[in-house]
């Protein structure tokens, strides 16, 4: 499930959301002095997604941020994308090599070169 964070007009004090499915909530209110004119903070979100999630919410028309590619998580999303766009199921092998990827990308690297 994941996080929202937004940001209040009134005080400039962050509060923190569940939020189930993908739509908008509705009725936040500061948790700190309960004022409703509250402003989502996008850039944190993507941490508390999970890999599925992630995927889904790929568009790889959107401008991605630098954070984007500084995230080891976000290796391989593309062709993933790519993949379940044409309908094709990942290889373990593929599925191994992202993994790698993302957990170590030096190691993918230096395997590599050799
Ligand atoms: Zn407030």
């Amino acid at each position: 499930m994941p996080i929202y964070e937004y940001k209040c007009a009134s005080c400039s004090r962050i509060s923190s959301f569940f939020v189930q499915g993908f739509g908008e909530p509705e009725d936040l209110c500061c948790q700190a002095c309960g004022g409703r004119d509250l402003k989502r903070i996008i850039s944190r979100v993507n941490y508390h997604q999970s890999q599925s999630e992630r995927l889904s919410s790929y568009d790889p028309k959107a401008r991605m941020s630098g954070d984007f590619y500084k995230d080891s998580r976000n290796i391989g999303l593309h062709a993933e994308h790519m993949l379940q766009k044409a309908g094709v199921k990942p290889t373990d092998e593929f599925k191994s090599k992202i993994e790698n990827l993302r957990s170590d990308p030096s190691r993918v690297i230096k395997d590599s070169d050799k």
